[in-house]
């Protein structure tokens, strides 16, 4: 459900004429609707109502622009962060700390003294070694570290290799043949306390069986880990959840099934249960909006080279990813042609051989859900400026991250001052 529709033949974003919000700050463009987020918010959170005052913090790599924060912050959102960058993102979006979680495989020792000022709820620990590092950090700051430890445990997510997480040969996670002896070095050493336990397999999940099996696995888990005498307060189930990005694919769980399953499940617990959604909440409240520079016939194929490229959008050359596309204003007609954007690499590459709206040179196309994991994976790859951010919010809409001027871009270099003669 998105707040993405046509009003007299014109995708509108909520209240927004696309085509008229196009021609005031240009092409390429991300656009999110803020009531889209804020129901994926209330849908997410009402899923788990059947919980003790459960924490979902939002994954802030999903879309770290501030306004997306604050949009959630203002619903009673936490924060999942992965770098000291996100943590400060996260207080700047009026995220409170005590409901900040700090996941990542390598937290370095001076991101974790940041962390520990700022007051955040919780580490989540990925290593024996990492727990040793922020034993001695917090101990020098004269601190206390609440710690979770994330667990690895061996399930196939059944999702694109790059975003599988919980795989035993994947770089995340502790081994749970290793856990309890990592919970065991935790109590002895000062400056942490282990009340916790976290897991999560991958991102877009399609399916809630090997969500069971990773919970089932922690269950069984915390129980051991009390029977050795340790205090288990916390249980952070992760994100994960998918999103329907292709519409002739069977849809993924519901909120409300995922839900259902972890209530389910973790009766019993007694833990307070965090989640860390990302790409649920915020993936269908985006799209990128672009314009067709010009059509070229090549040797075997029609193209339609448009003026959005995978410097803007890289899901689809990083993962293979299918996003709708759709024109702004349909001309009510259909052709096959590959999608493409104007950087130098074959793998600039939205759509091979789909059928979509027939298109002229100058027309505007959308690539759907495109809210999360667009624009935070932007990049100026051939020089290309970063691409503004615009969010609606029914008749209104904000530039909240302006275009990248050429100038500016050029300005991040500082040429050797042996070229200038110096
Ligand atoms: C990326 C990530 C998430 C969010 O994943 P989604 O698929 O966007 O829900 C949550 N937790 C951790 C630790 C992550 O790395």
């Amino acid at each position: 459900m998105d707040h993405f529709d046509y009003r007299g033949g014109v995708l509108h974003a909520e209240d927004v004429n696309l085509e008229a919000l196009a021609a005031e700050v240009g092409t390429p463009f991300y656009c999110y609707s803020a009531a889209t987020i804020e129901r994926h918010y209330r849908v997410f959170r009402e899923a788990l109502s059947a919980l003790d005052d459960p924490l979902v913090a939002y994954a802030v790599k999903a879309n770290p622009n501030q306004s997306v924060i604050a949009t959630l912050a203002k619903l009673g959102a936490g924060a999942d962060v992965v770098s000291i960058g996100e943590v400060k993102r996260a207080l700047a979006g009026g995220v409170p700390p005590e409901r900040i979680v700090f996941s990542g495989v390598g937290k370095t020792a001076d991101e974790m003294a940041a962390g520990l000022d700022d007051g955040i709820y919780q580490f989540n620990v990925e290593s024996e070694t990492e727990v040793e590092t922020l034993s001695a950090v917090a101990t020098r700051l004269g601190r206390t570290a609440a710690v979770a430890f994330r667990l690895n445990p061996d399930v196939d997510a059944g999702t694109h290799a790059k975003i599988s997480t919980g795989k035993a040969e994947n770089k995340f996670g502790i081994p749970m043949e290793r856990a309890g002896a990592a919970y065991a070095l935790a109590a002895r050493l000062p400056g942490v306390e282990a009340i916790g336990v976290a897991v999560h397999i991958g991102s877009q999940l399609t399916s809630l069986a090997p969500l069971e099996r990773a919970f089932t696995r922690v269950g069984t888990f915390i129980t051991e880990l009390r029977a050795a005498g340790h205090r288990i307060e916390r249980a952070d189930l992760g994100g994960g959840l998918g999103v329907p990005y292709d519409p002739s694919l069977p849809e993924p769980p519901t909120p409300a099934e995922y839900g259902a399953m972890v209530a389910r499940l973790t009766q019993g617990w007694d833990v307070r249960l965090i989640f860390e959604p990302g790409r649920l909440i915020v993936g269908n409240a985006g799209i990128l909006v672009t314009r067709v520079v010009r059509l070229k016939t090549g040797g075997t194929t029609c193209f339609v080279i448009v003026d959005a490229a995978m410097n803007d959008l890289l899901r689809p050359s990083l993962y293979d990813a299918y996003h709708s596309i759709q024109a702004v204003r349909p001309r009510n007609d259909r052709i096959t042609a590959t999608v493409v954007g104007p950087v130098c690499e074959t793998g600039d590459t939205f759509a091979e051989g789909r059928e979509l709206d027939s298109v002229e040179e100058g027309d505007l196309l959308t690539f759907m859900t495109a809210g999360a994991y667009g624009a935070t994976m932007a990049s100026t790859y051939n020089s290309r400026a970063l691409t503004p951010e615009v969010m609606v919010s029914a008749e209104r809409w904000a530039v909240i991250r302006p275009r990248q001027s050429i100038e500016a871009l050029l300005a991040l270099d500082h040429p050797a001052p042996w070229l200038n003669g110096d």
